[in-house]
């Protein structure tokens, strides 16, 4: 093990730097803050705590804090360890740090991701959980490898009990830091009672092997640490001060770790929102932010209400829907902005139209016809709930010339993606070797690595591909038996899809799904039982899908690369668009919440899973959305989407009615009464909007509906008839666009008095009324 002088990690800060901090006694920083967030900058030893609502400035005073550290020479940058979310918030913290000291911030080689910095220490360590230092980290694909190996080796029916369901058990138990040993009795009987036998096969193995999983960073660190009382010491006095940005989303591993090493000096400053507590199905535990005044006893807490953000109106819609939630500290926000606009709440025909609407919005923004002032690219996001959703943008998008850049996942990154790229590529060349090597045991087929080692040899003996390398050796005979039989098939196959691909006549979307159904790729993950299977396979259709807008495979296979390099292409100004969960801790100008449709958001499947833990996950991830916006906030959905190709329906989201009215503008689309509303006065908007609601208009959306079928935008204006007003019954079951679903109890000429399901009693006009089983979504 190399001591901590040797290590440039632990260098202390230049002179030069020390110095220049000694010329600076005031500290302008300082004077940028609010009196609490001040007292979390300044009162520097023990532990503090700042829970507060979004927008309320914890990070920035996480920020300064360190700044503070830094610039009054309480600690050398080598000695703080900060812990950020994403490596992209670890970089912005870095360059805020600097921006406060007027200096680059030199060598804070401590500031990360958890998994960042446990690297670097288990690499210092890596004996004391008998690794070499050199360890290799295994992606999710190798560690499914080998624990494929472990369960066959265990005679266990893998069709019933996939391997990847035990990966899925063994992750949460490092989540949750529990070594094999560990594992409570009431998870003796994971995966048929073999679950916990296997993980520690399985930790043996990595061992043998030099290499770790992910989860095995942190769960090695806090063993050492737990294990090795002399190495925590050791840590406990270099890390002076610790801090913690999104402490909510911590989980029970990155707990602990943190306690261990704040356990010395309790130089411990976390900052978080249980209302943004996000990541609960990744192991989270929200608990552990509540609980940090019982791990710290006379923890200072530090309680931050001005937001500082948003506008007054995005700030109410933001608070109103988070209050729907149960389990939560509840906290007020306020904030002394100016009023602003409100809300934005727009309903679409489908989800093409709302990626357009945006598009011109967008557009708008940016020449200045919009708004109240014109607004650049990188102000402006688009923040989706499912990755598939991001398909429509990237079309419109490209269509209309509007540059733009995916953060965070996306759909070409996925496992499943990837593999469905390979089997496209070799299909187009057999020399992607990169491409063919990723799925030749993809399904599984039987090679193992010492048959891949034959027929690499093969291949090199003969100076070709490993495609031809294979070829020659089934030609040859040298490849018999289950393993023989597989992959002859696979490259019978092979050239039978080239031969399709080079056919003008054949559909490519058909090709590519045949490819992936014909090599068993599909059905690999029909058979997984694991709960991350059903959304690989709707990335798979709609990976699929997005096939028929191309003319051939390699046209397709183009624009994936393009959109990769364009993708790189970091540093013009770009409107950004990504899923909920990763606009964490992220603000713009303008947000756009497009998708507000019940099952897309709130998500059917998280709801199925977890029930109403699902639904209030769901619900904060509402609102970490709409407070991601400052001054303009727009939430769209649409009636009719287009999920895998097929038409569906769709309610707006619950999360629609928990918007509170005062603050909401409903806009009505442009297109449907002669186009190019958007700028008309409110008067006029509000015309129209009665129109859209009229009774005759939805009974004509209705029937569209039950064909599935979007109408073509040109021949909407005939279909219209706004002049139906609907006659209504006591009694009869209702439905408000704002309102919701009610029972009818009264009525007075054109006013109708209904018992709303959630919203109450109201008196409502007769044609905002649709008689239920009219309803359009
Ligand atoms: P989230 O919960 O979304 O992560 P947060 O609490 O971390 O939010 P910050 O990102 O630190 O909030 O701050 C939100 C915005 O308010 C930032 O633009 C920040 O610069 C600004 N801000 C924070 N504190 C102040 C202050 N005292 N005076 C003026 N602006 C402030
Ligand atoms: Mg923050």
């Amino acid at each position: 093990m190399s001591s901590f002088d040797e290590n440039d990690a632990f260098e202390g800060a230049s002179l030069s730097a020390r110095a220049m901090a000694a010329l600076r006694p005031e500290a302008d920083y300082l004077n940028e803050l609010n009196p609490a967030q001040r007292e979390a900058v300044e009162l520097l030893d023990g532990p503090i705590l700042m829970l507060a609502g979004a927008g309320t400035g914890k990070t920035k005073a996480l920020t300064t804090r360190i700044a503070h550290l830094l610039n009054t020479g309480r600690a050398r940058p080598n000695e703080i360890l900060a812990v950020t979310f994403t490596n992209k918030a670890a970089r912005e913290m870095k360059e805020r740090v600097g921006r406060l000291l007027g200096q680059p911030a030199e060598g804070m080689p401590w500031l990360g991701t958890f998994h960042s910095i446990c690297v670097k220490l288990l690499r210092r360590h890596a004996e004391l959980a008998g690794l070499k230092s050199n360890f290799t980290i295994l992606d999710t694909d190798d560690q499914l490898r080998l624990l494929k190996q472990l369960v066959q080796a265990a005679n266990i029916d893998d069709k019933r009990w996939p391997a990847r369901m035990l990966a899925g058990i063994i992750d949460d138990w490092k989540n949750r830091a529990l070594t094999p040993d560990k594992v409570p009795a009431a998870d003796a009987g994971a995966y048929n009672n073999k679950g916990v036998e296997l993980y520690a096969q399985y930790q043996t193995r990595l061992r043998e092997l030099n290499a770790v999983d992910f989860g095995d960073l942190l769960l090695h660190m806090v063993t050492i640490f737990q294990t090795h009382p002399d190495v925590l010491e050791q840590y406990q006095r270099w890390f002076r001060y610790i801090l913690v940005d999104e402490y909510q989303d911590t989980n029970i591993a990155q707990y602990l770790w943190l306690r261990l090493l704040a356990g010395g000096h309790k130089n411990i400053c976390c900052v978080g929102d249980d209302d943004q507590s996000i990541y609960g199905w990744r192991g989270a535990e929200v608990g552990n932010i509540l609980r940090f005044e019982k791990d710290f006893p006379g923890a200072h807490v530090v309680r931050l209400e001005q937001n500082y953000r948003s506008t007054p109106h995005i700030l109410a819609a933001a608070s109103n829907v988070i209050r729907g939630n149960e389990s939560r500290l509840g906290k007020e926000l306020w904030t002394d902005k100016p009023g602003g606009e409100k809300v934005r709440l727009i309903g679409h025909w489908d989800g093409e139209e709302e990626a357009r609407w945006i598009g011109e919005e967008i557009e708008a923004m940016l020449g200045g016809t919009r708004g109240v002032r014109p607004l650049e690219l990188n102000e402006i996001a688009i923040m989706v709930r499912t990755m598939a959703q991001m398909e429509a943008f990237d079309d419109r998008f490209k269509s209309i010339g509007l540059p733009y850049r995916i953060l965070g996942p996306r759909l070409d990154d996925t496992q499943e993606a990837r593999d469905a790229h390979a089997y496209f590529r070799t299909v187009l060349s057999s020399d992607n070797e990169l491409a063919f090597e990723r799925i030749i045991n993809k399904p599984k087929r039987g090679v193992g690595d010492k048959t891949l080692q034959k027929i690499r040899s093969k291949a090199r003996a003969n100076n070709v591909s490993l495609f031809r390398g294979l070829q020659l050796m089934l030609d040859e005979g040298e490849l018999g038996g289950k393993v023989g039989a597989q992959l002859r098939e696979l490259v019978a196959n092979f050239v039978r899809w080239r031969r399709a691909s080079e056919d003008k006549s054949v559909d490519v979307r058909s090709l590519a799904e045949a490819i992936l159904d014909e090599s068993g790729y599909t059905q690999m993950w029909q058979d997984t039982q694991t709960p991350d299977a059903p959304g690989r396979l709707e990335n798979l259709k709609t990976l699929v899908h997005r096939l028929e807008k191309h003319n051939t495979l390699l046209e397709y296979m183009e624009e994936i690369e393009l959109r990769d390099a364009n993708d790189r292409n970091d540093d013009v100004p770009k409107v950004s668009i990504m899923t909920l969960h990763a606009a964490k801790g992220l603000e713009f100008p303008a947000v756009f919440l497009p998708g507000w449709e019940d099952g897309l958001f709130p998500s059917q499947r998280s709801m199925d899973e977890t029930g109403l833990k699902g639904l209030e996950e769901e619900r904060r991830l509402a609102y970490v959305g709409i407070t991601r916006a400052e001054e303009v906030c727009t939430i769209s959905f649409a009636a009719n989407r287009r999920v895998f190709g097929q038409w569906q329906n769709a309610m707006p989201s619950r999360f629609i009615d928990e918007l509170p009215e005062d603050h909401v503008e409903v806009l009505t689309p442009p297109g449907l009464y002669g186009g190019g509303q958007m700028s008309a006065g409110i008067e006029t908007r509000a015309a129209q909007a009665n129109v859209y609601n009229s009774p005759g208009w939805k009974r004509m959306q209705a029937r569209q509906g039950q064909y599935g079928m979007s109408q073509p935008r040109e021949s909407r204006n005939t279909v219209i008839d706004a002049t139906a007003v609907a006659s209504f019954t006591l009694g009869e079951r209702v439905f408000h666009q704002k309102f919701g679903y009610g029972g009818v109890v009264g009525i007075e000429g054109d006013k109708v008095e209904v018992e709303f399901d959630k919203a109450g009693t109201k008196k409502v006009v007769a044609q905002y009324l649709s008689a239920k089983d009219d309803v359009p979504f």
